[in-house]
């Protein structure tokens, strides 16, 4: 599919024309990953952060939240409420704290594969070779890292490097992570203001290039306390996306197109513009993983990357039930086992990939 033909798909209407495409992916999904629905077990592990995204709800400079970072026993609760519910991952996520130091998530994932068979996914922002190393020997499995978008100056914009710092290279650091043998994932945001269709269409490029094992998407949803979500601070794109769960999906449907073996969440975000359906239609356009949040309650309000989160005052009993609820309803079944991705088995058959 080239970038004229994506482009084309990000501006259809709805109709029987975008039936197809999701009955396109649908069908890929279900040939490619199969009918299972995997679960991951979420643990939102700390909500400070050194950075300054411009559109995040836990930013270094939204001083009217207050801040938490979880405890060892707390996190290894959640990882045992993991295997009693019969999920076979567990994510832990965080912002960029450097109270998360190499040596503290090392004990972490030791701990966790000493008193469980769980499959470990990170979700921890930049951070240097030297722990993404220590932290793979430790037996961390995954590690997801959004690049956002692919347009360079757009990123900048909303992601500033840290004072002093050059500004990172998202795509070389994913393929960092490739070479340490991390199943390895990453995504966008949709309908961030600046984002044109032809970014979005060169994103979804990127997930076929890069040979994602994960894909995550979401519209963007402003914040108010961000600078992203004041109306003065916003600079549309002569041909701006729309930030609507309509083009969430279609891009959900794209990724799996491009991305056949890959495993794609229906994220929160679908489920927060859209609580009554949106995480069953993430389903329905290309997506198998659902991620139940296991984070303890009173923390759950507190990791408010942008307003409104759906579920956050669920606990962890109920996030399940409903995503089983869900699953049962689309007449899938709940996924069994580590549910690694068939992009990345594939790989561990091939040499190794190379950085670079
Ligand atoms: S997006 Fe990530 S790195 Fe940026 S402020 Fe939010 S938690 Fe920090």
């Amino acid at each position: 599919m080239d970038r004229q033909e994506i482009v084309q798909w990000l501006k259809c209407s709805p109709g029987e024309e975008l039936d197809s495409l999701r009955e396109k992916a649908d069908q890929l999904r279900r040939l490619s990953v199969g009918d299972e629905v995997h679960l991951r077990g979420l643990v939102e592990l700390s909500n400070i952060c050194s950075r300054n995204c411009s559109y995040c709800g836990i930013r270094r400079d939204n001083l009217s939240i207050k801040r938490y970072r979880i405890k060892t026993e707390e996190v290894l609760r959640c990882a045992h409420k993991a295997v009693k519910f019969g999920f076979g991952t567990l994510v832990l996520q965080g912002g960029e704290d450097p109270g998360l130091t190499k040596e503290f998530i090392s004990d972490l994932i030791l701990r966790i594969k000493t008193e469980t068979d769980l499959a470990i996914t990170l979700s921890l922002g930049e951070r240097n070779v030297d722990e993404w190393q220590e932290w793979r020997k430790c037996g961390a499995d995954r590690y997801l890292l959004r690049f956002e978008t692919s347009n360079k100056d757009l990123f900048h914009r909303i992601h500033p490097p840290q004072e002093g710092q050059p500004q990172c290279d998202r795509v070389a650091m994913l393929k960092t992570l490739q070479a340490l043998g991390y199943e390895t994932g990453s995504g966008v945001m949709i309908g961030v203001p600046g984002q044109s269709y032809d970014d979005l269409a060169r994103d979804i490029e990127l997930f076929a290039e890069l040979g994602l094992d994960m894909i995550g998407v979401g519209p963007f949803i402003p914040h108010p306390q961000t600078p992203l979500g004041m109306k003065e601070n916003v600079k549309m794109a002569a041909e701006q996306v729309p930030n609507s769960v309509e083009m969430g999906l279609k891009v959900l449907a794209l990724a799996r197109i491009v991305c056949p073996g890959a495993n794609i969440p229906s994220t929160t975000a679908f489920a927060t513009l859209d609580r009554k359906s949106g995480r069953e239609m993430g389903l329905c356009w290309g997506a198998n993983v659902v991620m139940p949040n296991l984070t303890p309650v009173e923390y759950r309000k507190l990791y408010e990357i942008y307003p409104s989160k759906a579920a956050s005052t669920e606990t962890p009993e109920q996030s399940r039930d409903a995503a089983l609820i869900q699953i049962k309803h689309l007449g899938r079944t709940p996924g069994r086992g580590r549910g690694d991705s068939p992009t990345h088995l594939e790989q561990l058959t091939k040499p190794i990939r190379k950085e670079g």
